[in-house]
């Protein structure tokens, strides 16, 4: 029968939004706690993980900047939005015994670790799941971005990438209920078309490394297992 997976080392992408529950904003224990189960089944599989979660349940940049404040600060703003994720997945997966490390890009040595690459890849080695925040430490960029740099430094083998649905569409699903999904696409057809997988320099920066970046759905119960064996629905985009 066919492997579970043959992955050794994945990086999960997803939003802020997506721990927010039905609450509309900010953190929702019980759904980080759903997530963090989905890790721990990929985890219990030998797989070395990498989490990147982004901010916007709590702040986002643009959003703070349209309606006056200074974009830089804005995204500071943002990239601490990420941090209090990140606290709250750790305690999800420690409640679950998988051992666990806050990596911030932004010096905060009392609630995270510093960025040190070498020191992130030990962890790894030793089966701890890394994860990363406060983006890539600069304003103008967004966690997906943040995601595709730090998959690159720990040379993970693909993006999962986590949303509400099961993967690339040709149009919004939520608004058309004729639109396509795509079982494959490449990078720049991603780019051309506009197809909101990530943004332009997540994509730009993962068709550079020819980094594959698969998208699937996180609402669907044993999903994140399913996807990495192959199974269930997804979109892969590569070269
Ligand atoms: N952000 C940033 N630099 C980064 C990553 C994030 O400035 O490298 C800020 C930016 O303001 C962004 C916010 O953090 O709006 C939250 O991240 P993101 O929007 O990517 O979160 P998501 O949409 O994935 O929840």
């Amino acid at each position: 029968s066919a492997p579970d997976t043959t992955y050794k080392r994945v990086m999960l992408k997803i939003s802020g939004e997506a721990l927010m529950g039905d609450q509309g904003f900010g953190l929702h224990p019980p759904t980080v706690q759903r997530i963090a189960e989905e890790v721990k089944s990929v985890h219990d599989l030998g797989v070395e993980i990498c989490m990147v979660i982004g901010g916007g349940n709590i702040f986002r940049g643009l959003q703070g900047s349209a309606q006056g404040m200074e974009r830089t600060t804005a995204d500071y703003m943002g990239m601490l939005a990420t941090v209090m994720n990140a606290l709250a997945m750790q305690s999800a997966l420690e409640a679950l015994d998988i051992h666990t490390r806050v990596i911030s890009a932004i010096t905060m040595n009392e609630v995270a670790e510093p960025y040190i690459r070498r020191r992130a890849v030990r962890h790894l080695e030793k089966k701890r799941v890394c994860v990363f925040a406060a983006g890539t430490g600069n304003p103008y960029f967004t966690t997906d971005t943040a995601a595709t740099l730090r998959a690159n430094e720990m040379k993970c083998e693909a993006i999962f990438k986590g949303t509400k649905v099961d993967g690339v569409y040709d149009k919004d699903p939520a608004k058309h209920a004729d639109a396509k999904r795509y079982d494959t696409v490449s990078y720049d057809d991603v780019l051309a078309k506009r197809l909101g997988v990530m943004d332009a320099s997540a994509i730009a920066l993962a068709r550079d490394n020819n980094l594959p970046i698969i998208v699937f759905s996180l609402d669907e119960p044993g999903g994140f297992r399913g996807i990495l064996a192959g199974r269930g629905t997804y979109t892969k985009v590569h070269g």
